[in-house]
């Protein structure tokens, strides 16, 4: 029996989680957290029986409590509750699906717990990766990507020793609902455009990131991360059908790359399961089908937020926090419709500009660069 603690087990990537574990009798739920979907929490509760629960606000933990009160559940709630799923003591593996930079605390207890990582909050390696990536190493615990385009790479490194055999990575995506639109035409563009994603069906904010193509900036900080590798070393490659996850080219020329239709439960069970492969129903790709897969290179002239996101990157320390922080803000901005969707590049690439980089910043210092990043996105004159 795999037992496993679940943060956000109320989002996208936290409930297909659990679909997995409603599918496969040896795995367990031990421990989940979310914000504030009571509702939904409840029904997880009654369903996956776990021992722990913690939800953000107490507010919505007494809610829950005075619901569950005939099960022996305990509900937890803050930080503090957060911290007690992510080292639960009967869990193995740490599933992090939750938004945001709040994951970093949680995901460096674990490590340090010897908690297994699957990571689908790339915030955190994308902000703390720094520190994330040597605890890991240090504490001898995995971290094994849930990101589909990384669970590819992943799953292409396969049996290989990675790191030096590695000529460039293949990151693929969609290019988002917008794709081929110039940068005029992206000027009135409003949210529920933008929430209509091509492929994939994902959480509000990571949709919003895809139209952008931010979502693949931070894919491409994370991917460093994971696989150890330079940023040169990286290609985005737009591939609009979603069939090739991603691909490594290795120093031979070879190209292997991981396909299927796009589900997150393949890449979320192949983390839970790594290194088995567990059977698995669904649709299948069809080659014949699909006649024809296409491949573009990444209009970064148009979609700035991948251009900011390699300048962030290559800068490093503190940057790429603001770079996080600043999409963060500017996102829930746009989708309350106080900025425009070229609003969303624009904050990025002014907070960059006027930030004055800590070149290694301890777990602090990245929540207070956090924190004046929000502040400096509020302040800006051309939010209505
Ligand atoms: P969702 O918005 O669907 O879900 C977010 C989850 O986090 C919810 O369970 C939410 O709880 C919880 N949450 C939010 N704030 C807090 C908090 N303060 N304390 C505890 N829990 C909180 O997001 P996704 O599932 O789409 O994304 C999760 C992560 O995975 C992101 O980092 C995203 O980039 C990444 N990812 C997502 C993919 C996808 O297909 N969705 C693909 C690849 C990566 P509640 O709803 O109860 O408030």
């Amino acid at each position: 029996m795999k037992k496993i603690a679940v943060l956000g087990s109320t989002g996208s990537i936290g409930t297909q989680t659990l679909e997995i574990v409603r599918n496969n009798p040896d795995l367990q739920a031990v421990a989940l957290a979310a914000g504030s979907n009571v509702d939904k929490m409840e029904e997880q509760i009654r369903e996956f029986h776990p021992l722990a629960v913690c939800m953000w606000s107490e507010e919505a933990a007494a809610d829950l409590r005075a619901r569950v009160s005939d099960t022996n559940v305990r509900i937890l709630s803050g930080m503090e509750g957060l911290l007690e799923i992510a080292v639960f003591p009967q869990s193995q593996v740490l599933v992090t699906a939750i938004v945001g930079m709040i994951g970093i605390r949680p995901t460096i207890a674990a490590i340090e717990a010897g908690k297994d990582i699957a990571l689908a909050n790339k915030e955190t390696l994308v902000t703390a990766g720094h520190i994330i990536m040597p605890l890991a190493e240090k504490h001898n615990v995995a971290v094994l990507p849930v990101d589909s385009e990384h669970s590819a790479i992943f799953q292409s490194l396969n049996g290989e020793a990675g790191g030096r055999s590695i000529e460039k990575i293949l990151l693929t995506a969609s290019g988002g609902p917008f794709r081929g639109r110039s940068r005029q035409q992206l000027e009135h563009i409003q949210p529920e455009d933008a929430l209509k994603h091509p492929n994939w069906t994902m959480g509000r904010k990571v949709t919003i990131d895809s139209s952008t193509l931010v979502n693949k900036g931070l894919e491409v900080m994370e991917a460093k991360w994971l696989f150890g590798v330079e940023l040169e070393q990286i290609q985005v490659v737009i591939h609009p059908q979603s069939i090739v996850h991603s691909a490594v080219q290795f120093v031979d020329g070879a190209i292997i790359a991981q396909l299927g239709v796009p589900d997150m439960k393949l890449p979320i069970q192949y983390a839970l399961f790594y290194p088995d492969r567990r059977p698995m129903g669904g649709k299948r790709a069809d080659l014949f089908e699909l006649g024809q897969l296409t491949f573009e290179k990444p209009d970064t002239d148009t979609f700035q937020g991948l251009a900011l996101a390699y300048q962030a990157a290559r800068m490093g320390g503190s940057m790429p926090t603001v770079y996080n922080a600043a999409n963060e803000m500017a996102v829930k901005l746009f989708l309350e419709r106080r900025l425009s969707f070229p609003g969303i590049t624009e904050c990025i690439g002014e907070a960059m500009a006027r930030h004055r980089i800590i070149e290694v910043p301890a777990v602090e210092e990245i929540l207070e660069t956090e924190k004046l990043t929000y502040e400096y996105i509020l302040k800006k004159e051309h939010i209505c």
